[in-house]
């Protein structure tokens, strides 16, 4: 068993029928899991510079702030619509039933920046595809995508082909 594994918390039916949600909580509740987590996500990033690690909302923000300071970068915040203060730029993407949006600030990303994105769950992929493309379209260069854990079964991976995916664990 990975160190983290024993860490995640699995719920069943939350937030809906059918949905089995991978709860980060003890995982950030335990120093010894937070450090562990923490140390395999930065394992996991090629060498080089990285000028800013995108965190996706909301979970993604915790171990990305982590994980920018580590690696001196800048943060990122990734949001729902309507979030964030700033002027935004958006991409929407398709959901199993209808469609949503991720946004980020203008100014987040320079032309040229190695960006590493970074969320606790890769599920279908939709989100973490939507924030490369907004990476892209500000001129920046998604060196990573890495996540906490990856559910295979949702093959979230194919929407990210274009990119090296890492994943700390995967169910
Ligand atoms: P995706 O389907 O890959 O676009 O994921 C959408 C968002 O929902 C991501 O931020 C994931 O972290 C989160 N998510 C999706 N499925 C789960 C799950 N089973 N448990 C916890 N978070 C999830």
């Amino acid at each position: 068993m990975n160190r983290i594994e024993q860490y995640i918390r699995d719920i069943q039916d939350f937030p809906k029928n059918g949905i089995l949600f991978k709860d980060i909580a003890p995982l950030l509740q335990d120093h010894k899991g937070l450090s562990a987590c923490l140390s395999e996500l930065k394992a996991m990033v090629p060498d080089g510079q990285i000028d800013k690690v995108i965190g996706i909302e909301s979970r993604g923000f915790l171990f990305g702030t982590m994980l920018a300071k580590r690696l001196q970068s800048g943060f990122v915040l990734a949001r729902k619509p309507g979030k964030l203060p700033y002027k935004t730029i958006a991409q929407s993407y398709a959901l199993e039933y209808g469609e949503d949006a991720i946004e980020m600030h203008i100014d987040a990303i320079q032309k040229g920046d190695r960006v590493l994105v970074h969320d606790d769950v890769l599920a279908t992929g939709g989100t973490a595809q939507a924030v490369c493309k907004l990476v892209e379209t500000l001129g920046g260069e998604v060196v990573q995508c890495n996540f906490i854990m990856e559910l295979k079964a949702l093959n979230g991976r194919e929407k990210l082909l274009d990119y090296d995916v890492q994943c700390v664990l995967s169910y």
